[in-house]
């Protein structure tokens, strides 16, 4: 027989006795904070333990259930020792591991790692509420003769069924067993869902899950949409070991020993040193930017403002937090809207594959969490889930919706905290939690009516409200128009088919890298004369609204907001620690495309922002009321104002037909007028 080591005797010299690289004892302080705080978890860094005794950290890491519970009893101890009310006041103590190298991918877990300590990285993307689970039962032996209570399981805690025992511990008799639900022993328990990262995914998998359980004080430390490092024991699920005995499958979950949440989000693009210097070298290039816009989705012939647009969102902005702690975005979000077959999926496909921390998705969701959050329940279990959707789960990163026009009714009220204050508040079912979803969007959607008709809105050409189109930043329309250029772009997509080299590119793993470093590094201030030239931009804009008597509203704070950004994102584009004049200039410019792109007339600031995001023009408005009044006035002396004759009215006041259809539609619509009888309508 093996000679019986004393673990719990060489671990409590491990803490006594274990110095970090400088000389101190490395876990003295953590003692005396459990101490003095009253904590109960202890963590120690695996590769300590290890150094100091191999044989005590390989038997903790393959028979973890039993060493542990050793260490910690003796740990408890221990701490009493020093502190006699410590375990009066503190029930449990835990050992929390860090570390561990038996690193397991979430797609490679098997049954040989059951009862054995793993690490395992991933998403936690879904999270139970806390609930109350017992640990330890107390029962009563009902027997007259008996009558005592005692705790039941004795050496092990309850495992996920509550079954009483068969023969009394204390007198060895059968009988009757009373649950005292008062005596029990709870400890917080919640579940959660971890899931690979999208980045280690295979493409077009679907991703792998794993269930896992926090208890004590890991409850409520991680939030859905974090990324975590966790270490824990792979256990078999208790209940399908009994019920679905005869079927000998079983479904495995991590009971958590330690979660780390990693707040590096660009570290997961790894850059070498060979890579940072080709990215400085590449900065170098005074036409950085304009090789950059080239080497976005090469494939596609032209479209140079929309790639623009796409490389700025990648880059983005600075994020700010102003005195009173007010977060200002620095993500540049983008939108394209546009004819089908015009590449806009494929230029978004581009974009999910060189943006760090990317989650492709459409506007429906590849999930029931959709666009936001939602609290579902599991049909299994019955369990009520909060679940992280694309914008959480692309913190830090960059969120691409495709047919964003799609989304759901409950995404379109909560994307608009999402996209500015890129936070997701949740309330249902006993669930609150505000989730962060600092993410860059970058969108694109088909036009409501088949083809996009220039001579409306946006608002009018897209299924999307024109609060949630005013959070983009940049608004791009792509109209098939056939004509001079369909040479161009015919020879281009024979020539991309027949994989001839179309231009000189930046391969698209260097341009990851290069966009994960400057989003990682580089913070440029804006130069005075950045500054100055967007303030007059601004000023320049604003003042021609009130020129005209019409006084249109050709921009809002917004759009200086998002210039700054974009300015930012320029300058980042060349690694460059300042934003100079050039870049307010290139923003400025690609603003003004923008507006004009859209309708806008940027010089006789003929057209106002809001006429295009919303339709309803100053004279639009004015229209509306005219045929508002049109419609009180011949009501009043017939039941109802008919449709004829609104419109001739409406014509003697220089309103065309087409309008008046168009308004009365839009009346009814928003409940100022409604419909007696056919084609017949009264003012509510
Ligand atoms: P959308 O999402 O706008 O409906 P897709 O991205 O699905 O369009 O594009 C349809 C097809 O047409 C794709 O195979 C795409 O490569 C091709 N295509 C469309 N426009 C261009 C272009 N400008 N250059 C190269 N290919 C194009
Ligand atoms: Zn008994
Ligand atoms: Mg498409």
């Amino acid at each position: 027989m093996e000679q019986q080591v004393d673990y719990g005797e060489i671990f409590i010299e491990f803490i006594n006795t274990f110095k970090d690289d400088k000389g101190k004892l490395k876990y003295q302080q953590q003692i005396n904070e459990m101490l003095a705080y009253r904590k109960k978890s202890l963590t120690i860094d695996f590769q300590d333990l290890f150094s100091f005794n191999e044989n005590l950290a390989n038997t903790l890491i393959n028979n973890p259930k039993e060493i542990l519970k050793i260490l910690e009893d003796r740990l408890m101890n221990y701490l009493s020792e020093l502190d006699p009310n410590y375990s009066q006041e503190v029930h449990n103590v835990n050992i929390r591991l860090t570390n561990i190298p038996r690193v397991v991918s979430l797609r490679k877990i098997r049954s040989d790692y059951i009862d054995k300590l793993i690490s395992v990285e991933g998403i936690l993307v879904k999270q139970t509420p806390v609930k109350e689970r017992v640990k330890k039962a107390v029962f009563k032996h009902m027997n007259p003769d008996c009558l005592q209570e005692f705790e039941w399981p004795p050496d092990e805690e309850m495992g996920e069924i509550i079954e009483a025992p068969t023969v009394c511990p204390v007198c060895n008799k059968a009988g009757l067993f009373k649950f005292i639900p008062e005596k029990t022993k709870y400890t917080d328990w919640q579940k959660v869902v971890i899931q690979e990262r999208p980045e280690e995914m295979p493409p077009g998998q679907l991703p792998r899950q794993l269930e896992a359980v926090l208890e004590d004080d890991l409850v409520d430390t991680v939030r859905p949409g974090d990324r975590v490092k966790v270490v824990g024991i792979l256990e078999v699920k208790q209940d399908t070991q009994v019920k679905r005995g005869s079927k000998a499958v079983f479904d495995v979950y991590l009971k958590v020993n330690s979660i780390e949440v990693s707040q590096k989000a660009l570290d997961e693009v790894f850059i070498s040193e060979d890579d940072e210097r080709k990215i400085k070298e590449l900065a170098k290039d005074p036409w950085i930017r304009e090789k950059i816009i080239a080497s976005i989705a090469p494939s596609i012939y032209g479209h140079w403002e929309i790639k623009e647009a796409v490389a700025l969102a990648l880059f983005s902005g600075v994020p700010k937090t102003l005195p009173d702690s007010t977060r200002i975005r620095g993500d540049i979000h983008v939108l394209i809207i546009g004819d089908p077959g015009t590449a806009k999926s494929q230029i978004l496909q581009f974009a999910s594959r060189v943006a760090p921390r990317a989650i492709y998705t459409t506007g429906k969701g590849s999930t029931a969490a959709g666009l936001t959050a939602a609290v579902v329940r599991e049909k299994g279990t019955g369990d009520y889930y909060l679940e992280a959707g694309a914008l959480v789960l692309a913190d830090g990163g960059v969120a691409i919706i495709d047919e964003i026009d799609k989304m759901k009714e409950e995404d379109r009220v909560a994307i608009h905290e999402a996209m500015e204050q890129q936070t997701v508040s949740i309330a249902k079912a006993g669930i609150v939690a505000k989730l962060n979803a600092r993410a860059t969007v970058i969108a694109a959607g088909n036009p409501k009516l088949g083809r996009y008709i220039s001579e409306r809105s946006i608002s009018d050409n897209i299924n999307l409200p024109p609060t949630i189109l005013s959070r983009f930043d940049l608004i791009f329309i792509l109209i098939d128009k056939p004509g001079e250029e369909d040479q161009q772009l015919a020879s281009h997509i024979l020539d991309v088919h027949s994989s001839r080299n179309i231009r000189d590119v930046i391969p698209i793993d260097l341009l990851k890298k290069y966009i994960a470093y400057a989003r990682k590094y580089i913070q440029p201030k804006l130069t005075d004369e950045a500054k100055k030239l967007l303030q007059d931009f601004f000023v320049e804009m604003r003042k021609k609204s009130t020129e005209s008597p019409d006084s249109p509203i050709l921009i809002t704070p917004r759009q200086l907001e998002a210039l700054i950004r974009i300015s930012e994102a320029y300058a980042k584009m060349a690694l460059k620690p300042e934003v100079t004049r050039e870049d307010a200039e290139r923003a400025i410019n690609i603003m003004r495309i923008f507006l004009e792109n859209v309708g806008i007339d940027v010089e006789s600031g003929k057209i106002d922002i809001d006429t295009i995001m919303t339709g309803k023009p100053k004279s639009a408005r004015e229209k509306m009321m005219k045929v508002l009044e049109i419609i009180d006035t011949l009501s009043t002396s017939t039941e109802c104002a008919k449709l004829k004759d609104i419109i001739k009215e409406a014509q003697g006041e220089g309103i065309d037909k087409s309008s008046v259809d168009k308004l009365i539609n839009d009346m009814r619509k928003s409940g100022l007028i409604y419909e007696t009888k056919p084609e017949c309508y009264k003012k509510v």
